[in-house]
């Protein structure tokens, strides 16, 4: 393996084990293994110099996944910290992104870049840029984690126990003490130079260079909970800064994000100056009768609230700030929601002004297709169809998404429904997220093609260059009917003259945003028609962010003929000799079931990933020695994975172990049973989604999730949902409720807008609000080009423009 990638499997699960402030570190089970590992691999494919560091860095994380979620996080910050030495050092790991220098003279506005502030230089800055801050304008935006309220520093001898204050004092004693590989510090204080040691605190598991950076007889703010020990008080981790003079007024203190080789007392204040000096020319884009009417705070004031200006926080306000209901966060939440409704809504009146091609369907191709069909409509799949159909004949176009939970049977709504663009000569084209699943929708689609009269065709990456060309000619000239791919159909060689129905499959791949590219395809005026599908039942407040510009249709009913499936949780994580497990599975191989195991997600590391897949295919063969075991992951050729997917489907193997590229819409009817492996690390949709996979065939099927969590946890009862329903839209909303929007997806996949400041679980209201105000706005002047929506019309554009669009890559 490469520097570089070695580099990318250490860098990349840090980078989001930090994200939102470290808010995740504790979320990834099994992340310490992960990087330990990464970290000693990393170790050896750079010099030598380099490796004793990361091999100090990998000792240190082998008490990681045990450890506090503050420990975790400073490991965590360290292992950026060091990552970003090694790129600084060897241009060769990573090229090295050099913030823009400050302009020698002129003015410091908002988009300057962070060194033309006083007191940051090219070094800091560039640390700072590993956060995505670069201008002026990000350090307001910049948002603290919390408050902590220091307005009463507590005297040392005065310190109570069991409740949180903040004291101060002179270090007098630092020790670091280590056993059984741990390193535990303790130091002590004294209300002044020289006397006795009142407060006591405690680490029970740091790292080198806690101990080395309390330096005795240095004065120090702790703030924590102290409690009797023997005959001592002592906190337990307490925070513990330098303490000088101006210090002792104490106050409301914002605590942020921390940032890799940033003293959080430094970059406290950068922030909090920037904010003295630029809030009052943060862009406050909202029209002010808008922000009236929503009861909000000019921009600039909830900048300096947020981050402790000017007028001190006082008691009430820090409640609010604790719970997120602060208007100044309202406020900045429900900028962020109305730009993204803006945008949405401005889309949707631009299609409105449109005109789509008209597709018609006559009664005897229909009756064709009824009669190519091995099964009948269900009664929700003909209910759609004649909303969809209905919509295909008007010269409106169609903005519709298809709702429909796993296995309800949306492929054949979107070829019917293509159906009607090809019958009336026109093209249509269907984009799934993965070549898998491209090949799966082509290989069933194009029979019923070819049996229709139609020609189909299919365009992912792998498809070959001289295959490719002639595809390409013959859709150009309109010859190819149905275009099935992979977002390989978004390459600019793609050409569909007569495009009047664009079919986005599991749509939450995609972007929010990037939906709508192939849209754009077809011949010049006319716009084609828009079927988005998701198998991702989403809970209506949701679907209102999400989809809030499409009309929304759901097949509620499943294909006859499904049996449940009997779900279990099992404690042990893995499929390992003598497990429960392994005892059942055994029973199901000798029954003649054919076994899906998934193993466990690794977020952010694809690499990681194959290599547990295939560790896993290797235990399992030994474990089943009798099994024919296959394996497919995602960098797999396709070829090879399709070999693999087609020899499972067609009973060549007995036992397939695969990462969660089957997660989306792979249909093998014959198999019945799924195991997934650490399901704790899935989000609850996604795992029904993947035990989706089975039941299909009609026969008794069951589903394994084992689990490497307590079994009385808050982790536990989330899987316990699984067990209870089957009910695609109940298990969302329990996602929803527990995780947030962001991991009712997974997070990989998430086609969420990435939201910095607004909450979706918190800030629903706001978000019917914020789409109501944009609707008004719109409906008043829809290009936003009246005078006093200039500023607002900047804000969009800034916001959604300046960025790259969220949920970019497919698949
Ligand atoms: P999804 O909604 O998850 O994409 P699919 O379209 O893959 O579901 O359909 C799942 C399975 O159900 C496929 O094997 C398909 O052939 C079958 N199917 C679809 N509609 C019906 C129906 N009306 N009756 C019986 N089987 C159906
Ligand atoms: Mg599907």
């Amino acid at each position: 393996m490469d520097a570089r990638e070695a580099y990318r499997a250490l860098h990349d699960p840090l980078s989001l084990a930090a994200q939102d402030g470290f808010k995740r570190v504790g979320e990834f089970a099994s992340l310490g293994t992960a990087l330990t590992e990464a970290a000693v691999r990393l170790a050896r494919a750079v010099p030598e110099a380099d490796a004793a560091a990361l091999a100090d860095y990998a000792r240190e994380l082998e008490g990681f996944d045990a450890a506090t979620t503050a420990l975790k996080a400073q490991l965590v910050a360290r292992g950026l910290r060091l990552c970003a030495d090694l790129r600084g050092r060897r241009t060769s790991v990573q090229p090295r992104a050099t913030p823009a220098r400050a302009p020698a003279t002129g003015t410091v506005s908002l988009d300057s870049p962070l060194t033309s502030l006083r007191g940051i230089g090219p070094a800091l800055a560039e640390r700072c840029a590993e956060r995505d801050l670069v201008t002026v304008e990000d350090l307001l935006y910049f948002m603290p984690l919390e408050y902590r309220d220091e307005r009463t520093v507590v005297p040392l001898a005065e310190v109570p126990e069991g409740r949180r204050v903040t004291t101060r004092g002179v270090l007098r004693d630092v020790r670091e003490k280590r056993s059984w590989g741990k390193r535990r510090v303790e130091l002590s204080v004294a209300a002044e130079a020289g006397g006795e040691a009142l407060l006591h605190g405690v680490w029970f598991r740091s790292y080198p260079g806690l101990a080395a950076s309390f330096v005795p007889g240095r004065w120090v703010r702790l703030s924590g909970v102290a409690r009797r020990y023997r005959d001592r008080l002592q906190m337990t981790h307490p925070d513990v800064e330098p303490a000088d003079a101006e210090d002792l007024a104490g106050g409301v203190r914002p605590r942020y994000p921390q940032v890799a080789g940033v003293a959080p007392r430094r970059l406290e204040r950068l922030c909090q100056a920037a904010v003295a000096r630029f809030a009052s020319e943060a862009m406050d884009g909202i029209p002010p009768s808008v922000a009236t009417e929503q009861g909000l705070p000019p921009l600039a004031d909830a900048l300096r609230v947020l981050h402790a200006v000017g007028e001190p926080v006082d008691s009430e306000a820090l409640g609010l700030l604790a719970r997120g209901e602060h208007p100044a966060q309202l406020r900045l939440a429900f900028d962020e929601l109305l730009s993204l409704h803006l945008v949405l809504g401005r889309r949707r009146t631009e299609w409105d002004t449109r005109r789509a091609p008209v597709c018609t369907l006559p009664p005897p191709a229909l009756e064709k297709l009824r009669g190519c069909l091995p099964f009948a409509l269900t009664g929700a799949q003909e209910r759609v169809l004649e909303e969809v159909w209905r919509e295909l004949g008007q010269s409106r176009p169609m903005h519709r998404l298809l709702q429909g939970d796993v296995g309800s049977g949306k492929t054949i709504v979107a070829f019917a429904a293509a159906l009607a663009a090809m019958e009336s000569g026109l093209q249509a084209a269907i984009m799934a997220p993965t070549e898998v699943l491209a090949r799966q929708h082509y290989e069933r689609l194009a029979p019923l093609c070819e049996a229709l009269g139609h020609r189909a065709a299919l365009l992912t990456a792998s498809t070959p260059q001289g295959v490719k060309r002639s595809l390409l000619a013959l859709a150009d000239a309109g010859q190819v009917a149905l275009l099935i791919g992979t977002h390989a159909l978004l390459s600019p060689g793609v050409s569909l003259p007569n495009l009047a129905l664009t079919v986005v499959d599991e749509q939450h791949r995609f972007g929010v945003l990037q939906r709508f590219a192939l849209r754009e395809r077809g011949d010049e005026g006319l716009l084609p028609h828009l079927l988005v599908m998701t198998a991702t039942p989403i809970p209506r407040s949701l679907a209102l962010t999400l989809y809030g510009e499409l009309d929304v249709s759901v097949l509620d009913e499943k294909p006859p003929g499904r049996q449940p499936i009997e779900t279990r949780l099992l404690w042990n994580p893995r499929i390992e000799r003598g497990s429960e497990a392994a005892t059942l599975l055994a029973a199901d191989l000798a029954a003649g079931r054919q076994i899906y195991v998934v193993c466990s997600l690794v977020e952010a590391s694809e690499e990681l990933e194959v290599t547990d897949a295939t560790s896993a295919a290797t235990r399992l063969a030994e474990l089943f020695p009798e099994a024919r075991v296959g394996l497919v992951h995602g960098r797999l050729h396709a070829f090879e994975r399709d070999r693999v997917l087609g020899a499972f489907a067609a009973g060549e193997l007995d036992l397939l172990v695969a990462t969660t590229v089957i997660e989306v819409g792979v249909d093998i009817a014959r198999a019945s049973v799924m195991v997934v492996e650490h399901a704790e690390r899935f989000g609850l949709a996604q795992l029904h989604q993947l035990r989706g996979r089975v039941g299909r065939g009609g026969g008794a099927s069951r589903c394994l999730l084992l689990a490497g969590i307590a079994r009385r946890s808050t982790a536990a009862d989330r899987l316990r949902v699984l067990t209870r329903t089957e009910d695609g839209f109940a298990i969302a909303e329990a996602d929803l409720e527990r995780r947030g929007p962001g991991e009712l997806f997974g997070t990989r996949q998430a086609g969420l807008p990435r939201l910095r400041f607004a909450d979706l679980t918190r800030h629903l209201r706001l978000l019917a609000e914020a789409q109501r105000a944009a609707a008004r706005l719109l409906a008043l002047d829809p290009e936003l080009s009246l005078p006093e929506h200039q500023a607002v019309r900047e804000l969009v554009r800034r916001r959604w423009d300046r960025r790259p669009l969220p949920g970019g890559e497919a698949g």
